[in-house]
């Protein structure tokens, strides 16, 4: 049987590489490899780069409104397209079906917004500054930019960085993660088929060397990066050294923080879902539950009989909640989270190791797992486990929990449960997290907000997406002009001022 070889996309077609390294693609939900993709090397990056570059002048020459126009109709073939871009998903990532459907769903939301890109490169303009003298600003694109995206969304993440990128009229070069290569494919192909010139939007296939000559390569002016915090930190350095723009979102430790006047009933709903919705491999996911005074008495046992009964399943099969893990070795890492949680003395109340799907005997399964007595100096509090792993810890009162989320070095996502007003208003003030939910447990912004955390994780200015993302990909110009008739005669040697 030959297996399907995952090729990049430069200049408008599937390019082969010049480097002979490749990689398996899984089908998590039965452990089968099914395809193998390139790994590119920096002469196939430099390819795409060059394409990239090729590009630029004559699509940042286009109006705004053109730009918008190819656009909308790839989100016209995006919608048409949901179905097979989700089962594209779910085959390579192991997520249920109707949850890579919403991450399709989420993506088109930023499409949509970047489509309305001449209202939001429209500057500003100041009549007469001085006598006779007008000023404006502009932006204007920065050239080639790149993407690096994680496993975990392989539609919405490259989508919160190339419809923004390239409406401004960049050109783009994404580096999806090898785990899950195949829907950036198939976004390249609709977007040459909505009209997009080609070498506007390029992939690379790769890991760790497509990613260094990336971020080396000096006709790359900016880098979006979403993936894990130590990547993320040790890009933004560099990027930093070289004198490049850089916006890398990193890990997260997200806290849900339950009051005893809030809703019980729902809370634990949203503990269910946002723990261990798409097998908690979501930077927003609720890893942790801070739970105050009798909360956990009351809803424990709630909590660990639900996630003791989670339907967990292949992808496709639509009774399923939760799919397989990822890899084979995100399996073994979050197992091995599970045995030092036990280990370092938290209450294992569900285990989810040794969990199986009978039909598919080789997926990488694991069911929901519930730790309740979990402590701040306990491994299982202070890293990212990135699976199905929901940690209880139980404190006093509303300050106490507070203070324990803003002590956590990652600060992406936060969600407090109340009744009470001014609890939910102070909370949103106070903590240090970038994105706060109140009574909703997992609180992405929509896609005219921008997305991006707080403390380790995010290294950069600019969150996503958003206005802060059409900050990110242009930079700002002023033009200061006057005509012959109002210029004074003379040479003027004194600092100009307004007259
Ligand atoms: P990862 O850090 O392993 O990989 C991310 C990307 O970096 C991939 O494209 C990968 O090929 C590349 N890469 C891997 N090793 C590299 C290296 N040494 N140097 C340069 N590039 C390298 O992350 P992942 O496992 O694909 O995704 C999970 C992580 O992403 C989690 O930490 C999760 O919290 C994070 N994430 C964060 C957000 C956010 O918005 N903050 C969103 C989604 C995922």
């Amino acid at each position: 049987m030959t297996v399907e070889l995952i090729e990049h996309y430069i200049n408008g077609q599937r390019a082969r590489s010049t480097s002979e390294r490749t990689q398996d693609v899984f089908n998590p939900a039965t452990g089968a490899a099914t395809a193998r993709v390139m790994l590119a090397n920096s002469a196939d990056t430099a390819a795409a780069v060059s394409a990239a570059k090729g590009a630029f002048p004559a699509w940042s020459a286009m109006p705004p409104i053109r730009r918008a126009r190819i656009l909308n109709d790839f989100l016209q073939r995006v919608r048409a397209h949901k179905a097979a871009l989700a089962e594209a998903i779910t085959a390579e990532h192991g997520k249920v079906f109707s949850d890579a459907c919403g991450e399709v769903e989420r993506g088109i939301d930023i499409l949509e917004f970047a489509c309305g890109i001449p209202q939001l490169l429209k500057g500003d303009y100041t009549e007469q500054v001085s006598t006779g003298i007008d000023n404006w600003t502009l932006r204007q694109p920065l050239g080639v930019v790149a993407g690096v995206t994680p496993f975990n969304f392989p539609v919405m993440v490259p989508m919160w960085m190339f419809p923004v990128a390239i409406a401004a009229g960049n050109t783009f070069v994404l580096k999806p993660s090898p785990t899950d290569p195949t829907p950036s494919m198939m976004m390249a192909e609709l977007l040459k088929q909505a009209g997009l010139p080609d070498g506007v939007f390029n992939v690379v296939q790769g890991d760790k060397e497509a990613v260094d000559a990336l971020v080396e390569h000096s006709d790359v002016q900016a880098l979006s990066f979403v993936g894990s915090t130590p990547i993320a930190q040790s890009l933004y350095g560099r990027g930093a050294q070289l004198g490049k723009r850089i916006q890398a979102l990193g890990g997260a430790k997200n806290h849900m923080l339950v009051m005893p006047d809030a809703d019980l009933d729902k809370v634990v709903d949203a503990l269910i879902g946002a723990a261990f919705g798409s097998a908690g491999e979501r930077c927003m996911a609720i890893s942790v539950a801070v739970l105050v005074g009798d909360v956990a008495d009351q809803i424990m046992p709630q909590l660990a009989a639900r996630a003791a009964a989670l339907k967990i399943g292949v992808g496709t099969d639509t009774e399923a909640e939760m799919g397989p893990i990822v890899t084979a070795q995100a399996l073994e890492r979050i197992q091995g989270y599970i045995a030092q949680g036990e280990t370092e003395g938290a209450q294992l109340l569900v285990d989810g190791r040794n969990r199986q799907v009978d039909a598919h005997p080789g997926g990488f399964w694991l069911g929901g797992t519930l730790f309740d007595h979990v402590t701040p100096e306990m491994t299982i509090y202070r890293e990212e486990i990135f699976g199905p792993v929901l940690a209880c810890v139980r404190v006093p009162d509303f300050a106490t929990g507070l203070d324990l989320i803003n002590r956590h070095e990652f600060g992406n996502g936060v969600s407090l449960f109340t009744r009470d007003g001014n609890t939910a208003r102070e909370f949103s003030r106070q903590v240090q997290v970038g994105m706060v939910g109140v009574n909703v447990p997992i609180p992405v912004p929509m896609a005219w907000h921008g997305f991006g955390g707080w403390k380790k994780s995010l290294f950069g200015d600019t969150h996503a997406y958003g206005e802060e993302g059409v900050r990110f990909y242009t930079k700002q110009k002023s033009i200061m002009q006057r005509w012959p008739e109002s210029i004074a005669k003379g040479a003027e040697f004194a600092m100009p001022v307004a007259r």
